[in-house]
């Protein structure tokens, strides 16, 4: 006998809360609910896909589709923006290893990919060697200048004796 499933009506999940029984069950003979986001639409949810245990592996549900998408897209953001400070970070470490080693010009220029991009410019210097062991500024898409033959690699460069003050 399939017992009649509790009655979820005004449960809260996330931004969901149950507002009515719907008709359809799943192969397993669960409940779906329907329920209204914070934003306004509405969204069927199996049973099973409702609850406040985030810590279990199955999915959960708790904002309708399109809030759902928006908010896994800012996670993507937030995870690249993190990184991204990272990298730039990294870069500016990497460059002050290399003062006085690299022409001093590389070490105006932006630090990653995404900085280049953002400031407009093509060129960037991380101040890391590229896979044949050049160490000289990148062409955003386009790789080590080194590799392209458009600088001499820095890297076999005598280190310059700082200047006595
Ligand atoms: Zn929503
Ligand atoms: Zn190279």
């Amino acid at each position: 006998m399939p017992s009649s499933p509790r009655n979820r009506i005004g449960e809260v999940y996330g931004q969901l809360t149950v507002v009515r029984a719907s008709e359809r069950r799943t192969k397993a003979g669960n409940a779906y609910w329907w329920c209204q986001c914070t934003c306004g639409n509405e969204r069927e949810v199996p049973g099973d896909k409702l609850s406040l245990n985030t810590a279990r592996r199955k999915p959960i549900v708790d904002a309708c589709e399109t809030c759902a998408r928006e908010r896994q897209v800012e996670g993507v953001c937030i995870k690249n923006d993190r990184e991204e400070k990272t990298r730039r970070a990294q870069a500016q470490r990497e460059r002050e290893q290399l003062k006085g080693l690299v022409p001093d010009r590389w070490l105006m220029l932006p630090l990653t990919d995404a900085h280049a991009r953002e400031l407009g410019q093509t060129l960037f210097f991380r101040g890391t060697r590229c896979l044949l062991g050049h160490l000289a500024p990148y062409r955003i898409n386009g790789g080590c200048q080194a590799c392209s033959g458009q600088t001499p690699s820095a890297g076999d460069l005598p280190p310059t004796k700082p200047t006595a003050s």
